[in-house]
């Protein structure tokens, strides 16, 4: 059985890891030369409108996944009408506008921070008005690790702040003063079975995930998992499914879905019976979903930029090291390490030293 990826990052490298001893061979579509994916599989290296490649990549796989929600969506509909894609489009078209994703939390009842459609200066101005100050000015399409989004303090940041957006329409959102940031992550398969990972909680630095933990019986676990399953029911949903949300007070407010595997989630190959990678796999193929039980308390720290030496890394007891194989460049996701610990408080503990040594080597580099 073979699996086309659209998209050959390191979301992809890591479903290959999973699905290899699963008996499921890969084929990654991705125009860029050095996609790291390429180490667990074929790569195919073409552009998204180009129809012949697209063509002839379909006819080498059985099932079709992506692992970005910026993929091309017209090459996407394209590979779907020679093979079944998983998450369906409409999981796919549903988050591509973040104005649109929005409106559809709101017609499932799911919580949103308040939002306005911004066009132009004085759209933005008014919606410095109506939500107040700072407000968050976002790129509807295409932004990703905080880029295409400017926190907005007064009239005038209003006006700058929509001329350096420019080259696309753009949402306001007020500014949410949140006690912390978790997802929630879950899989379903077609018959409707569903399993839902422990609630990991998220921090950010310039709009980039540095951290998740896994939080096991998270007093917000309950209502997480209870938006997710309106999505998954809306979409009819086939695979890994992330909640991004803000916590404000005893509420949970989404601030966006990713239809994929999920950053925030990597601490699962380690620290829980199943990783995201491998029911993500079973689920687009309808195979019985894992255990995704949790192994003690476990946390993700993202290496940004460059790599800290492995060697460093494995001298921490129950430290696990991943590295992309991938360029390093300012901002850019490299690598990330699993920490696993019996207790909270101890793998906090760890979880801080190792992010001071993380931040050091970043500094150096
Ligand atoms: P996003 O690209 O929407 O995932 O945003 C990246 C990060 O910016 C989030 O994880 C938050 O830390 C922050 N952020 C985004 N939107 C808001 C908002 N409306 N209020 C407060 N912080 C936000």
């Amino acid at each position: 059985m073979t699996i086309g990826v659209l998209g050959g990052g390191q979301l992809g490298r890591m479903l290959g890891l999973a699905g290899i001893p699963l008996g499921l061979r890969f084929v990654f579509y991705d125009p860029t030369a050095d996609a790291c994916a390429s180490a667990v599989g074929k790569h195919v290296r073409a552009d998204w409108d180009d129809v012949d490649a697209l063509e002839r990549f379909a006819a080498e796989v059985d099932t079709v996944t992506y692992e970005f929600e910026n993929v091309s969506l017209s090459a996407v509909e394209h590979v779907a009408k020679v093979r079944p894609v998983f998450p369906n489009t409409a999981a796919l078209r549903g988050t591509q506008d973040r104005f649109d994703e929005k409106s559809l939390f709101r017609s499932l009842g799911i919580p949103t921070a308040d939002y306005r459609a911004v066009d132009n200066r004085s759209d933005a101005r008014r919606a410095g008005a109506e939500l107040g100050y700072p407000f968050v000015l976002k790129r509807r399409t295409g932004g990703y690790d905080g880029k295409g989004q400017r926190i907005v303090a007064d009239d005038s940041e209003a006006e700058s702040a929509c001329d350096e957006l420019a080259g696309g329409s753009l949402v306001a959102e007020s500014f949410v003063r949140f006690s912390r940031e978790v997802s929630v992550i879950g899989a379903r398969r077609a018959s409707g079975e569903t399993v839902f990972y422990e609630l990991s909680e998220n921090t950010h630095a310039d709009g980039i995930l540095r951290t998740s933990f896994s939080r096991p019986r998270d007093p917000m676990a309950g209502q997480g998992r209870e938006l997710l399953t309106r999505l998954f029911d809306l979409l009819d949903y086939r695979g890994v499914l992330a909640l991004e949300c803000f916590q404000r007070g005893d509420k949970l407010l989404a601030n966006e879905y990713a239809p994929r595997v999920h950053n925030s989630g990597h601490w699962t190959i380690e620290g829980a019976a199943t990783s995201q990678f491998e029911n993500h796999l079973r689920a687009i193929l309808d195979w019985p979903l894992g255990s995704t039980a949790g192994i003690d308390c476990a946390a993700m720290i993202n290496f940004i930029g460059s790599l800290p030496p492995v060697d460093d890394f494995l001298a921490v007891e129950n430290a696990h090291y991943h590295s992309y194989e991938k360029a390093p460049r300012e901002g850019r996701k490299v690598g990330h390490a699993t920490i696993i610990a019996s207790n909270r408080a101890e793998l906090e503990r760890r979880v801080a030293g190792l992010r001071a040594g993380v931040a050091q080597q970043a500094d150096r580099s």
